[in-house]
């Protein structure tokens, strides 16, 4: 498979050949699998021969050709699936954070919540540094963080962090890097090419694509995936095989999706930068965004999200977002339909005033999830919402 593009090993992924020809993953929504022998049975429970035997292993053939289809999307040796994006983090960071784990940048509302609240209560514990404090990271490697975790880009201000750079020095102290790649997604960004070791997604957003499945993953080599496993096993977190069949089909339309979200982005992006009522727009695909130089480095492509600044106070801001009639007002992303919110009143609702000043969110902030409306349509409605703005 790897000799073929991207879109070409999203439909063709999966080496499982039904009898009756299928050319979709058949659901096998079974809990268990018989055997001709005790022999056979055997077999796979030592692990001597790859099969299938009970589905919260893993061991279904519905998830196992998804992650079959997944790796082979990402250009991973191994993928692991999970029932959620959160799922996956867990059983990441309890392999692999024991010694300490560092947490760079702006992270998912929910990462941060499970590496502040929940995971000190079993002694992981996580070091934050903002992007402007990235000069402390060597420090903490040195005292024996072995677990560097960023999302690139970051939520909501889309700040980019140099995979390269930060993986080289991270192994210089035997540390991993894993990267939230939700945002990007493998259509426009494939971390392990660039140094990381593991890759987690929410298929939740772009993989899943139709916000309609809850789902995660996590990728890298057969070598660190193999005891993560182990984790999910007695977890229970692998995803169901209903879930894991609908998943396959939404991967199929992964790299046109995201094509065309990343394009729309970048229409809408261009049009409101020229927008007076806009005060900032943040999208990696704008010459004037601060990290762009570095995003064309290790993107393909820039994405479906934006995040602008209204020009105007959070009660303003507010009302633009209220005034939105495609857009619906929600704090997902990576769905077919366009979503707009106000980190302030959802994602970074639970900070502090400080903490978000400190990270840089602003009240004015909206944060724009593209869809697949035409993008005239999109600005269209932006401009009539900008109307709230008073000039
Ligand atoms: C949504 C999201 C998650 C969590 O995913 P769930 O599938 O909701 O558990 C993690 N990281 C990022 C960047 C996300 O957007």
């Amino acid at each position: 498979m790897s000799n073929f593009h991207q879109s070409t090993r999203s439909i063709h992924g999966s080496s499982l050949k039904d009898q009756h020809g299928a050319p979709h993953l058949p659901t096998y929504n079974t809990t268990t699998f018989t055997f001709e022998s005790t022999d056979s049975l055997l077999e796979v429970i030592d692990g001597k021969k790859p099969g299938a035997l009970y589905t919260r292993y893993g061991m279904n053939p519905t998830i196992y050709s998804l992650e079959e289809i997944m790796a082979a999307i990402e250009g991973a040796e191994a993928c692991l699936g999970f029932c959620s994006g959160i799922a996956a983090e867990v059983a990441v960071f309890t392999q692999y954070g024991r010694d300490g784990a560092v947490c760079l940048g702006d992270v998912y509302g929910g990462t941060l919540e499970l590496l502040t609240d929940q995971l000190p209560l079993l002694g992981i514990e996580t070091s934050f540094l903002l992007g402007t404090e990235l000069e402390k990271l060597e420090g903490l490697l040195q005292k024996g963080a072995k677990l560097v975790f960023f999302e690139t880009p970051t939520n909501p201000a889309l700040e980019i962090f140099d995979i390269r750079a930060i993986s080289n020095l991270a192994h210089k102290y035997g540390a991993l890097v894993v990267i939230d790649n939700t945002f990007a997604s493998p259509v426009n960004q494939r971390p392990l090419e660039f140094g990381a070791d593991l890759v987690v997604y929410s298929a939740t957003k772009y993989l899943g694509g139709h916000s309609d499945i809850t789902a995660g993953f996590v990728l890298g080599s057969s070598d660190l995936i193999t005891p993560i496993n182990g984790w999910r096993k007695s977890l229970g977190s692998v995803v169901a095989p209903e879930t894991a069949a609908l998943l396959a089909r939404s991967l199929r339309t992964l790299t046109i999706r995201v094509r065309a979200q990343s394009e729309s982005a970048q229409v809408i992006a261009e049009a409101l930068e020229a927008d007076q009522r806009v005060r900032r727009v943040l999208y990696p695909g704008l010459k004037s965004f601060p990290d762009h130089a570095l995003a064309a480095r290790q993107m393909s492509g820039f994405g479906g999200v934006l995040t602008i600044e209204v020009d105007g106070d959070a009660k303003t801001t507010a009302d633009v977002a209220d005034r939105l009639e495609l857009f619906g007002l929600a704090p997902s992303l990576g769905g077919t339909e366009s979503l707009a919110t106000q980190p302030v009143t959802t994602t970074h609702h639970d900070l502090s005033a400080e903490e978000r000043e400190r990270r840089s969110i602003t009240d004015s902030m909206i944060r724009l999830s593209i869809g697949l409306e035409n993008p005239e349509d999109l600005v269209a409605d932006l401009t009539q919402a900008l109307d709230a703005v008073e000039q």
